[in-house]
């Protein structure tokens, strides 16, 4: 039996937002309130969280451990999670010079929902990528045995839910676009549209290494590529978490415009991109586009 938490929920609601920055390019654009589709593990958290909260239980785990920065949705998430099922939680958290400090909002939050914080260098917290390494870390931060939930949540029980996500999209839209961090969602997404709708990827990072990452996550979870997707990767505003003026007031305006909450690390970008490249003919006229609003303010 599923913990009453993980019990499947009803699709997330799909609105029309009529803009005339995209009416007039013949684009109609839809939002996927994804963010409203649990009230405390907002959108591809939950749908990344639930299938892995399932096997852990499952498994009989007590405990989950977990990565992240700072500022982590992520690991906040996972923390909220460990108290809805009763779970423990440890967040490893990058960066060591963090310790000593007054812990911010999103860690103060994490350690209010019951999350044990373990500190590490940059670079003992990049070295995880090696099992060994990681192995050790864990032991050190007393997490030998819990289950492991990777960073920003993503593997291939991952894909599973946010393939859902994409079922839910069937017969309304031609393109579903997400803003992307480790490209998880999107790799899931893709997988779940019907044939003739396509992904399209917003990364909130510079670097260009999500290409690669998303084929390596689909070949963990469907032995193979899985539906169509691209990435627009020239709007990541100068990286992960850096919100300049003009996106600031272009946020600011779209939430006023549309009464939406909008997440300024990744949605922001997204509703951005989808602005620009309607304004550039990136679309056909009579397109359809569904903004996914993966998460709140
Ligand atoms: C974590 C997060 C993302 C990125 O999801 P990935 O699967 O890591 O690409 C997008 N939007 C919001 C609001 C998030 O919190």
């Amino acid at each position: 039996m599923d913990h009453p938490e993980l019990q499947s929920r009803p699709p997330s609601p799909l609105v029309e937002a009529v803009d005339e920055r995209f009416a007039a390019h013949g684009v109609r654009l839809l939002l996927k309130r994804d963010d409203l589709v649990h009230p405390e593990l907002p959108g591809n958290k939950w749908r990344k969280l639930a299938p892995n909260l399932r096997a852990a239980l499952e498994a009989g785990h007590d405990r989950l451990v977990t990565f992240g920065g700072a500022y982590s949705n992520h690991l906040r998430a996972t923390a909220a999670a460990g108290r809805l099922l009763g779970l423990g939680t440890i967040g490893i958290v990058r960066g060591d010079e963090l310790a000593g400090r007054p812990l911010n909002d999103s860690l103060a939050r994490c350690a209010a929902d019951g999350m044990r914080l373990h500190f590490v260098s940059r670079s003992r917290y990049r070295a995880k990528a090696d099992p060994q390494a990681q192995a050790l870390l864990l032991d050190e931060a007393g997490a030998s045995g819990a289950y492991v939930v990777p960073e920003g949540g993503s593997n291939a029980l991952a894909l599973s839910g946010c393939a859902e996500l994409g079922r839910e999209l069937h017969g309304v839209t031609d393109v579903a676009a997400v803003a992307c961090g480790t490209g998880g969602t999107l790799a899931g997404l893709a997988a779940g549209l019907a044939p003739g709708q396509r992904a399209l990827g917003v990364p909130v990072l510079a670097g260009g290494f999500l290409p690669a990452e998303i084929r390596s996550l689909q070949a963990e979870a469907y032995g193979g590529p899985a539906g169509d997707w691209s990435l627009a990767e020239d709007f990541h505003h100068g990286g992960y978490a850096r919100v300049p003026a003009a996106l600031e007031s272009f946020a600011a305006d779209f939430a006023s415009r549309h009464g939406l909450p909008v997440e300024r690390i990744y949605v922001a970008k997204l509703l951005w991109a989808l602005t620009a490249l309607t304004r550039s003919d990136a679309f056909p006229p009579g397109t359809t586009v569904t903004a996914i609003i993966t998460g709140r303010p």
